[in-house]
This record gives C-alpha cells, sequence and structure tokens, in this order.
C-alpha cells in the first residue's frame, strides 16, 4: 500500500540527505522508532535514493535503471532480508547470504543496499554472523537495519551502527495524515488515542478480519466465564499470528482502562459483535487486575519473535485473562 509522504519523517531525511551529499554515510544505518509511524516506508525510500543513478536532491528520479529495477523488485545491488514465511527468526544461513552478497562486485555505479528487518528477530547465531560483516564493511555498500524495540538488540550491534531514530507524529500530524490516507474511517480520534497516536497500527487495528477478531474476543470471554478450556482455546488459534493476537487485546485492555481512568464509554470496535463480548469481558476484570493484565500481555511481545511453542504460548497468554478475572472474585 502506498501513503502520503509522513512529515514526521522530514528531519530524519535531512539527516540522512545531508550525509549523503557530504559523502558521509555510514556504512551501517539503525533505523529506529515505534510500531505504526512508518519506518518501513522510510527505509524503503532511503534504499530507493541510494540505488538511484541520478537522484535530484537526493530523492529517486524513477527514471534510472536503478529506481526501474528497484520498483521491478529486481535490482541486482538490492538484498532485503525479512522472516520468511512461516518462519519467526532470521536465520544464519539468511546472513550468510547477505555475507556472500556483498563480496560480489555492484552491477550498477550506485550504492549497494542491503534491508533487514526486524533486528529483534535474528537469532543469536544469525545477531553474531551480522556483527562480522558490521565489522568488515564492504565499499559503496549500506546495510540499513530495522528495528523497533532498541533494548532488545545486543550492544554489539548497536555500537557498529550509526543511529536514526524516526519520532511520533504530533496528534495533529496523525490526524491529518489519517484524513488523506483512510478518509472514510470512522471514529478516527479514538482509534489514534487507542493506538497511542501511531497513524499506521490505526489503518490495521481491530477490524481488519473483523469476524476473526469477534471469534477470538467470544473465546477468551469463554474462558472467563468457565464455557471452554484454555487448552481448546489456544488450540484454535495456533496458526493466526501471534502479533494480531497480542495487538488486539493490547488495544481492548488499552481502552478498557481509559475507560476507566476517563469515566467516558467509548465503542471499542465499530463492529458490535466484538462490543458486545468486549462489554461482557470488561464485567468481569476489574480496574487493577486490568492494568496487571495490560502490562502481562505487553511482555508477550517479547516471545512474538522466539521459537516458543505456540500452543504453550498461546496457553499462556490466555492464563493471564484467567487469572486476572479470578482476582476478581
Ligand atoms: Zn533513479
Amino acid at each position: 500500500m502506498a501513503f502520503s509522504d509522513f512529515p514526521w519523517h522530514q528531519k530524519a531525511w535531512d539527516k540522512f540527505s545531508e550525509a549523503r551529499t557530504r559523502k558521509h554515510l555510514p556504512h551501517a544505518l539503525l533505523v529506529t522508532g515505534a510500531e505504526g509511524i512508518g519506518k518501513r516506508a522510510f527505509a524503503e525510500k532511503l534504499v530507493q535514493s541510494l540505488l538511484c543513478h541520478q537522484p535530484i536532491d537526493n530523492q529517486p528520479c524513477e527514471q534510472c535503471n536503478g529506481c526501474k529495477t528497484y520498483s521491478a523488485g529486481s535490482n541486482p545491488d538490492f538484498m532485503k532480508i525479512q522472516v520468511n514465511e512461516d518462519k519467526k527468526q532470521i536465520s544464519v544461513d539468511q546472513i550468510r547470504a547477505l555475507t556472500r552478497f556483498i563480496t560480489l562486485s555492484r552491477s550498477f555505479e550506485s550504492y549497494r543496499v542491503i534491508l533487514l528487518h526486524p533486528v529483534e528477530a535474528m537469532n543469536a547465531n544469525a545477531a553474531n554472523s551480522l556483527l562480522k560483516s558490521l565489522e568488515e564493511p564492504a565499499e559503496n555498500t549500506i546495510i540499513i537495519l530495522l528495528v523497533t524495540t532498541l533494548n532488545q538488540i545486543i550492544p554489539t550491534i548497536k555500537s557498529r551502527c550509526q543511529l536514526l531514530s524516526l519520532p511520533k507524529p504530533s496528534r495533529q500530524q496523525a490526524l491529518d495524515w489519517l484524513q488523506v490516507n483512510a478518509p472514510d474511517l470512522e471514529d478516527v480520534q479514538v482509534r489514534l488515542d487507542l493506538s497511542f497516536g501511531r497513524p499506521l497500527v490505526v489503518l490495521k487495528a481491530p477490524g481488519s478480519d473483523v469476524n476473526q477478531v469477534a471469534d477470538f474476543a467470544k473465546d477468551i470471554l469463554q474462558i472467563l466465564e468457565e464455557t471452554k478450556s484454555i487448552a481448546e482455546v489456544a488450540k484454535t488459534w495456533e496458526k493466526i499470528s501471534h502479533k494480531d493476537l497480542i495487538d488486539w487485546q493490547v488495544s481492548w485492555l488499552q481502552a478498557f482502562i481509559k475507560e476507566e481512568l476517563t469515566g467516558v464509554k467509548k465503542n471499542i470496535d465499530v463492529n458490535s459483535l466484538v462490543e458486545q463480548h468486549l462489554s461482557k469481558i470488561k464485567m468481569l476484570i476489574k480496574v487493577k487486575p486490568c492494568w496487571d493484565l495490560y502490562q502481562q500481555i505487553l511482555e508477550q511481545q517479547k516471545y512474538i519473535h522466539t521459537s516458543v511453542n505456540p500452543l504453550m504460548f498461546l496457553e499462556n497468554m490466555l492464563i493471564l485473562w484467567f487469572k486476572a478475572s479470578h482476582q476478581c472474585r
């Protein structure tokens, strides 16, 4: 999906652009920032600028071979490393491919670029293997690494890269941006608040697959009412992205807490079925346990990219809900 420009990226872009003009680019850039503020779009813009043979004011020209092959997904000087489908981690084999790639000669005159994301998804072997490439940089080669949780990556990687951090947009910037990119979205302000001001989270927040979200809310409700077992529910959700499951729960709990704090009841989800389940769930969990549960669910994010058994991950997560509701009885 192509979005309009992100005005809150401007400062970071200027920093990159100036370094490029002065030919002071580092060989590794660590782009960091919260989830949902457009990190990937920013990194892709850097990549395309670097691959372009005749950038205009460091913006890609869209006309040259570098730009055209990049758009077609076939630029020979570009490599993208991400978590492969059905995998949770970036493997050491993928990093070995990177090491081989940077020893090849370049096809074009511009830079050779590697985009790796998310850095948190590298296992220990992969991270150690990457360190070698960061220690012995190849000529005219730039490795761009994307990271959301900076404290989850090893310090030796951090110290070998130049940090470029993207800020969160101001509330007004985020609202303006949403107005352009999602003009038909209802309850924009509420959604933005529930997403802690991160506009891209708003776009994929509950509703991406409404029926699925409703089913998940219903299953949690049934665990709390003890009409379904945790093991049974965990089995149902084994194949669904852990990240989506956690994102949904986080947004619900944020809304519960906010409602308690402000006393203002707002619909969390535009889908009435989801809303029905959630209001029942909320009756079963009081403020204090709700806050604890919120912290615990956030903690679970740490395990998204680890090789923990999916059933065990889900069961542990669902037990948190069960415990929270039992604290109230
Ligand atoms: Zn170009």
